[in-house]
This record gives structure tokens, sequence and C-alpha cells, in this order.
């Protein structure tokens, strides 16, 4: 049998719908041997995680979701087994968290003037106790209120750019980030790069650039990708030495067609990637954070 790999899934930590724990059970019962958690812009997640994989007997791969910036297009960051104490990482997290709080008011008060009207306490409602809100948990609170039938019907009404509520908030530039969590010991993915806007931007030149400063990967295989772009994606990321991951992007019940275990990640591909995040980890001296549980390369058939 196949060894599975499910390399990005969000927990209520961020916003995804099931608890740090939840994910790695629902992981184990999708019949993954590997799952990694990325919440968005934090590692508080890990632990929990750790402890649940130990109990179901599934590995468990340290990741996070970090928000960025190319050419004014925003683009997700994966960012595997950094040192989440490395001082730089902690201080863009925390820029990247403050600019998610400031975000909020310019948020309501858009929505507001658009007929919409949300109280903060509303959609804190909707945010996990480690207090990191986004569109989602902003979609949630219209949803409860009768003013969006679901969050995808909140994005495209309300909260994507060009919608009444979209704000712009704080994100450092890509590459200075992949430099960032390169020095951390970790290892840089680009996520869903042709996903939305961010296709625009993220051509060969992009990532061979990315690739000098430390990229490690790029996700392929990706609900967001057509077949058509999985292949390119796929061609570029043999010729830049880069590997190729894919994933779920699983947020609970949060998002439609993102199952545990839809999309995912070669044996091989992963092996490339850690050994990548051990040699980042060498160089830089970092103690960095363990896989939890022995990934099951050989599994027999
Ligand atoms: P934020 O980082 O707070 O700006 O919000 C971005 C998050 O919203 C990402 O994690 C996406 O997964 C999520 N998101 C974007 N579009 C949708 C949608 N149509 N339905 C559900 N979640 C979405
Ligand atoms: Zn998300
Ligand atoms: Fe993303
Ligand atoms: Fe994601």
């Amino acid at each position: 049998m196949r060894v599975r790999i499910d390399l990005h899934t969000h927990s209520t930590v961020s916003d995804g719908t099931t608890s740090p724990t939840e994910v790695v059970e629902a992981a184990a019962a999708a019949g993954l041997d590997v799952v990694a958690l990325t919440d968005h812009d934090t590692h508080q997640g890990w632990a929990e995680a750790a402890r649940a994989a130990r109990e179901v007997g599934i590995c468990f791969v340290p990741g996070m979701e970090i928000s960025t910036k190319y050419d004014g297009r925003s683009v997700h960051l994966l960012a595997y087994l950094p040192d989440p104490a490395y001082a730089p990482l902690s201080a863009e997290l925390a820029k990247i968290l403050a600019g998610r709080d400031a975000r909020l008011p310019a948020m309501l008060h858009q929505l507001a003037a658009a007929d919409h009207v949300l109280t903060a306490e509303e959609v804190q409602r909707h945010v996990g106790v480690h207090g990191i809100v986004g569109r989602p948990h902003v979609a949630d609170a219209l949803v409860a209120k009768g003013l969006a039938r679901d969050r995808s019907h909140a994005f495209e009404t309300l909260l994507n750019p060009g919608r009444p509520g979209f704000v712009v908030r704080y994100a450092p530039h890509t590459s200075d980030m992949v430099r960032i969590v390169t020095d951390a010991g970790g290892a840089a993915v680009v996520a869903h790069p042709w996903s939305r806007s961010s296709r625009e931007v993220l051509g060969r030149e992009a990532f061979a650039g990315l690739a000098a400063t430390g990229l490690v990967g790029i996700e392929v295989d990706h609900q967001h990708h057509t077949p058509d772009d999985r292949e390119s994606l796929r061609r570029l990321a043999e010729a830049l030495g880069l590997v190729a991951t894919g994933s779920s992007d699983y947020h609970g019940a949060g998002k439609v067609d993102h199952e545990l275990g839809c999309q995912l990640t070669a044996p091989d591909q992963l092996r490339r990637l850690l050994e990548a995040a051990g040699l980042n980890a060498a160089a830089s001296g970092r103690p960095v954070p363990a896989v939890a549980g022995v990934v099951p390369w050989d599994r027999a058939a």
C-alpha cells in the first residue's frame, strides 16, 4: 500500500474548524501515514498535534503557512520545521498577527458602509483560543447573522479583493521570508502558487530567484491547480531542482473540496524536503523541532 502524506492542513488555532487533535485523528481515520499542521502564521498547534499523532500512531510534521507578498500579490509560504524561537521569524510573525488585528476594525467599518453591520464581538465569537483572526471568521459571523449563505458566499460577495469588506494587511516579501525560514533551520515551500492572483507574479523567473534564496519546494498538487497547471509546475520544480509537494489544504468544514488526503505528497519528495530542512538546521545551528513519529518510507504492500 502506498504511503499517504498530506502536508498542508489547518485547525481552530487559525481558521480551520477542528482542533489540532481532531485534525490528526481525522488524518489517521482518512488513512494518512504522515500529516503536517500548517496553521496561518503560528506554531501554536504543534505540541497538541504531536501528542495526538503519538496517540494514534501516525507521523506529524510541524509546519506553518506564512502570509507574504510578491510584487504586491499575496503569496502563502509553507514553512516546515523552522525553529519558532528564531528571533527574526518570531518578530515577523508578530508583525503579521498585529496586521490581522489592525485589519478587523477597518473591515468592519467598510462592511458597515456597505450595509453589513457586524461588531468585533460578533466576529471574535468565531475566533479560536489563540486569537488569530482571519477573513473566514468574519465570514462565519456574516453567516451567523444571515448576511451570507456560507464562507464561500461571504468571500465571493464581500471579502475577496475588489469586494466591499476587503482590506490589505501587512505581509513581508516572499524572498525575505524564504531567507528567514531557511535561517531558522526550516524548509520553505510556496503554497498553491497558481491559485487566485499570485499566478500572475509567480512564473519561472520568480521561482528561479526564490530557489536561489533557499526555496526548497513548490506545492504542485493542490485543488486550486488544473491538470495543466500541475504539469507545468512539476516541470518547473524539476528544472529548478525543487521538491514537488501535494496537499489537501484541509480547513475542516470551512472549505469544501479540501478533504484530508485529497492530494498527496510522494514519499521521495518528503524525504528530500526533510533532508533540506536538516541541512538548513545544521547550517544555522538552530535547535529544530522534531517530526513526531517515524515516516514509514518503505511500507510493504
Ligand atoms: P486571511 O488570511 O485572513 O486574509 O484569509 C485567507 C483565508 O481565507 C485562507 O486561509 C483561505 O483558505 C480562506 N479562504 C479564501 N477564500 C475562501 C472561500 N471561498 N471559502 C473558504 N475559505 C476561503
Ligand atoms: Zn486558511
Ligand atoms: Fe493558503
Ligand atoms: Fe492553507
